[in-house]
């Protein structure tokens, strides 16, 4: 799949701004080195890989967490400008997703996610990991009690004020760190929605935040799917490659294992929850009801 040169010159001149802040990752999923193997798309600064021992895909060269907090993140940056640079690469489509992503939110007032909470975490403690700005949290049920891990400083501020109103709270911190601000079982149910991808240290994460789940309790996962038709069709155009900020690139595969790795039981994985022609997927795990 060949890479326009406009693309390439937008993604090298977002490298550039990443200068003495990148860190070098092995594989997530099986822990193997693979400097030096092929790149999916050779000719980019940003190194994404396939691992040939267990096929995960995921950006080698990534931003450090140093980089990624803080107020004026320099990712925040990156994909606000990456955003003016797709729409100025393909004005149309750009201007159609901005259509059809309105009608979709207007007539889908019960999206997904809610719809996944009011049945699988109808009340409790829940903890959004990577909360943003908390709003998702509006949408959860009245018995929720809401609470949240943000790495963006003014998000988790907001998020906190947030929360707080329902006797929860938001910590500000990278997601491995800021795990450790809750006691182990506290946790009636979590959300990952839109964050695994984000996350350097994927496995690590899953490991902790499995200790801060009761028995039972579910996890639910929102992330693109590297193995969608899309994705194939467009190559690196494909709205799921954000770079840097987009580190795993998860399929229906690698995606399970990493959490049966971690000690998650899988308790819904669906037709409709990997459709091949969606660009994301949703998988609900949890902690068994008895961890040996
Ligand atoms: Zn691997």
């Amino acid at each position: 799949m060949p890479v326009t040169a406009q693309l390439q010159s937008d993604l090298a001149q977002g490298f550039a701004s990443f200068h003495g802040q990148l860190m070098h990752r092995t594989c997530p999923l099986c822990g193997q080195d693979n400097a030096g193997a092929p790149a999916l798309f050779p000719s980019l600064p940003w190194h994404i890989r396939q691992c040939p021992a267990c096929s995960m895909v995921y950006l080698e060269n990534a931003p450090t967490y140093e980089s990624l907090s803080g107020d004026s993140a320099a990712w925040q940056q990156s994909w606000r400008e990456e955003k003016e640079r797709r729409a100025r690469r393909e004005p149309v489509l750009a201007a159609a997703q901005k259509v059809t992503h309105g009608v979709r939110d207007a007539i889908k007032p019960r999206d997904k996610l809610t719809a996944l909470i009011n049945r699988y975490i109808p009340r409790g403690n829940v903890l959004d990991v990577g909360c943003g700005v908390g709003h998702r949290a509006e949408r959860f049920p009245a018995d929720v009690v809401p609470f949240g891990i943000e790495i963006e400083q003014a998000a988790a501020q907001r998020a906190d004020t947030l929360f707080a109103k329902r006797g929860g709270r938001a910590v500000f911190a990278p997601a491995l760190a800021g795990l450790d601000a809750f006691d182990d079982q506290s946790f009636d149910g979590m959300v990952m929605y839109a964050y695994l991808e984000h996350e350097v240290e994927p496995a690590a994460v899953l490991r902790k935040a499995i200790a801060k789940l009761r028995p039972a309790a579910p996890l639910i996962i929102k992330v693109p799917n590297h193995g969608c038709v899309n994705r194939s069709v467009r190559g690196l155009r494909w709205c799921g490659y954000r770079l840097p900020d987009h580190v795993n690139y998860f399929t229906p595969a690698t995606l399970t294992r990493i959490l049966r790795d971690t000690g998650f039981a899988i308790l819904r994985f669906n037709f409709f929850d990997r459709m091949p022609t969606s660009d994301n997927m949703w998988l609900i795990a949890h902690r068994p009801h008895s961890t040996a």
